[in-house]
């Protein structure tokens, strides 16, 4: 099932061309008080919302996808965890280029030398809304991530029994300012982190650890891998992010980029593709323009 957030916060279902609006179905979703329980709670509620979906979608109004402005599928997340260096020839091509590097020392670096980055979660729309560039001067560059959408609240899982813990999946754009600052500052600018085009429920892929992920920037070919190439794989990522913090339903766990990133300018348009999940294009703006 593909579940989308469509225009003034609606739910939608995806099928094919079209999205069905299946908002009725939020009502399955408990009413909370102050404070309330982190996490999201369409995500930590999903079982019910799917259950309620079904009964709803025979008199929902159809759309055309086309037509609809798609929010990320997920509003409110506590964490966006991030894997840096988490494919081998994205760590090559960040050796090289200066770039990319910044004077920081790749030779022999990996992933558990580098650990795991987090960006701000109000950096997070969907590919119906801009990125805008904040300094469209700096380099400013694209980053495709298969994006695992957390379903419960999860601490100190063991590979095993990690993929439980996931509702599903979605496509990631970890944008990024090249530059010396700390990755979470760098990455966490207002639309710096893309979530989208839907959740595709965890039922729909069978293995994680081998999608076809691609990029473009106007069309031209810019990332193009597969996640049997991660460095750790989906359920290490999990054991390795939740040896250090428990996650809660919404969360999202950005699995890092493969080679080929490289900068956007104002006015440039990203496609981004993973098998099975979706493809979505998103428009690149400078954000001082009105
Ligand atoms: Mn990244």
């Amino acid at each position: 099932m593909k579940i989308c957030r469509f225009d003034d916060d609606r739910l939608g279902l995806v099928e094919g061309d079209d999205v069905l609006d299946v908002s009725a179905a939020l009502d399955a979703i408990p009413v909370q008080r102050w404070p309330i329980a982190l996490g999201d709670p369409l995500i930590a509620d999903l079982d019910r919302v799917i259950e309620r979906i079904r009964t709803v979608t025979g008199g929902a109004p159809r759309r055309k996808l086309a037509s609809v402005k798609l929010k990320s599928p997920v509003a409110n997340p506590t964490k966006i965890v991030n894997a840096p260096i988490n494919y081998a020839a994205h760590i090559e091509e960040a050796k090289k280029d200066q770039g990319i590097a910044h004077g920081r020392d790749l030779a022999n670096k990996n992933i558990w030398d580098w650990g795991l980055f987090l960006k701000a979660t109000s950096a997070l729309i969907g590919p119906g809304e801009d990125i805008r560039l904040r300094f469209p001067d700096r380099r400013n560059d694209h980053e495709v991530e298969l994006a695992l959408i957390i379903g419960k609240q999860c601490n100190h899982v063991k590979q095993a029994d990690a993929l439980e813990c996931i509702a599903g999946y979605a496509i990631g754009l970890d944008m990024t300012i090249r530059g010396p600052e700390l990755q979470c500052f760098r990455k966490s600018p207002d639309t710096y982190a893309v979530c989208g085009p839907w959740l595709v429920t965890k039922d729909e892929i069978a293995d994680p650890n081998n999608l076809n992920l691609k990029l473009w920037v106007n069309g031209e070919p810019r990332q193009n891998s597969n996640t049997k190439r991660l460095v750790y794989n989906v359920q290490r990522l999990i054991e390795y992010a939740t040896s250090f913090y428990t996650l809660y339903p919404g969360d999202l766990l950005f699995t890092g980029t493969p080679e080929g990133v490289g900068p956007v300018k104002p006015r440039d348009v990203i496609t981004a593709e993973i098998e099975k999940v979706g493809r979505f294009d998103i428009k690149v703006a400078d954000a001082y323009d009105q």
